[in-house]
């Protein structure tokens, strides 16, 4: 699945409502798009950390156009689950990064030495 589009009639099988009840959710899953366009684009929010993140973005629940309460992290473990089949943690995806010096480097002139 990969457009928000289809998460969100998804989420109106599991859940009732509108589509557009779950796309502000859906879309902001999938805005790191616009700095990736391919699916690595997925390690900036596509995990478990990202799930609790949009809980504190979206709330703990959304009420649905059917009046119904829906828990919003139910609807982001959905949207990763459909891209990706499982829940990784942020550590699944850092582990992959290659570690290039300048991601070490410390301007000591700058900032003065560590304490
Ligand atoms: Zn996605």
């Amino acid at each position: 699945m990969a457009n928000p589009y289809h998460h969100s009639l998804s989420s109106v099988r599991k859940h009732g409502g509108k589509v557009e009840d779950y796309l502000p959710i859906h879309n902001w899953f999938d805005e790191s798009k616009m700095m990736m366009a391919d699916f690595r684009h997925r390690a900036l929010r596509h995990h478990a950390e990202g799930i609790f993140m949009c809980e504190k973005i979206f709330g703990q629940t959304i009420t649905n156009s059917d009046n119904k309460k829906i828990p919003t992290r139910f609807i982001g473990e959905q949207h990763v689950k459909e891209d990706l089949g499982f829940i990784p943690s942020m550590q699944d995806w850092f582990k992959h990064i290659k570690a290039e010096k300048w991601m070490a480097l410390t301007p000591r002139e700058i900032n003065g030495p560590d304490l």
